[in-house]
């Protein structure tokens, strides 16, 4: 599935605020910090924090390797 990178660059967390990962395997938009993985449908993101699906401690851990990955740090 397609999703425009630069819709990803402009989405954050409706909690935390920052930046997010773009999961593509999964069709998931994650936060690292707040462990959530919010579903994208027909390319469409859902951040409704209470929707979004809880991640386990590890899943945030690689989702935070992966956004220091992004942000070149
Ligand atoms: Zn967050």
């Amino acid at each position: 599935m397609a999703l425009d990178p630069r819709l990803t660059a402009t989405l954050v967390c409706p909690l935390c605020k920052g930046a997010i990962v773009w999961d593509a395997d999964n069709s998931v938009l994650v936060c690292p910090r707040c462990k959530l993985a919010f579903e994208v449908k027909d390319n469409i993101p859902n951040m409704i924090a209470e929707e979004a699906k809880p991640l386990s401690d590890e899943q945030a851990r690689e989702y935070a390797k992966r956004l220091s990955m992004v942000r070149g740090a």
